[in-house]
């Protein structure tokens, strides 16, 4: 899932200006998981906007928003609503946002920051073990994603920088080289990372990245 957190009810205003009819639209999925952009979010966002003297034209929430189809049945059912407000205060991750924006014409904002891709750990608990590099490497390293949990993102590690197992960056957090060494080891594969990794191709995670059904 995409982790987000919310913005500051300032720093929203902030970018509201002078803007008094918001029209709230939140995601049902991934903000809604942390709650930070479900329904429940919406309406309380809607509440903190009209003690601060906006009015709120209409709000809702609705599954996916980085699917345009649902994003624009949901605003062809709500034309009115919408089109009462002067901008839109999106409670989503960036690409729910952007999605909104093509779809709209209006101003459309963020109400959240969008941090990761993040499994869930527990129910409030969220890591972050891939960053989308575009050239996965898992089947070498026993599962562990180098480029995404060692702070340096080294494909040949560890570095000096380890000592008893830990990382000498991010407050004690765990060597990702020594799990994948522990790991490998456990498994008798450890030839595996005997051998030097080659540079990845970066060029594979430029962005704006896109894919059609025919790149497959
Ligand atoms: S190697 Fe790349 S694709 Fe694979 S888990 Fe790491 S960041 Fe993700
Ligand atoms: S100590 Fe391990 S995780 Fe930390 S930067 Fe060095 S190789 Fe990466």
């Amino acid at each position: 899932m995409i982790v987000t957190k919310q913005k500051s009810l300032e720093e929203i205003l902030n970018f509201l200006g002078d803007d008094e009819a918001i029209f709230l639209i939140g995601c049902r999925l991934c903000a809604a998981m942390y709650d930070t952009g479900g329904l429940p979010q919406v309406k309380e966002m809607g509440e903190k906007l009209k003690a601060r003297g906006k009015t709120v034209s209409g709000f809702s929430a609705i599954a996916a928003l980085c699917h345009g189809k649902n994003v624009e049945k949901e605003f062809s059912e709500r034309a009115r609503e919408v089109d009462a407000a002067q901008s839109i205060l999106v409670l989503a991750c960036g690409e729910g946002v952007q999605m909104v924006n093509k779809i709209s014409a209006k101003p459309v904002y963020p109400a959240l920051d969008t941090l990761f891709l993040g499994s869930v750990i527990e129910d409030r608990r969220f890591e972050e073990h891939c960053s989308l590099c575009g050239e996965c490497i898992l089947n070498l390293t026993g599962g562990i994603c180098p480029v995404t949990r060692c702070a340096k993102g080294i494909l040949n590690g560890p570095c000096g920088g380890v000592n008893e197992g830990k990382c000498e960056v991010g407050n004690g957090r765990e060597c990702a080289w020594v799990l994948i060494h522990d790991r490998l080891k456990s498994q008798g594969k450890l030839d595996n990372i005997r051998d030097i990794f080659d540079p990845k191709d970066f060029s594979r995670a430029l962005h704006p990245h896109s894919i059609e059904e025919g790149d497959k």
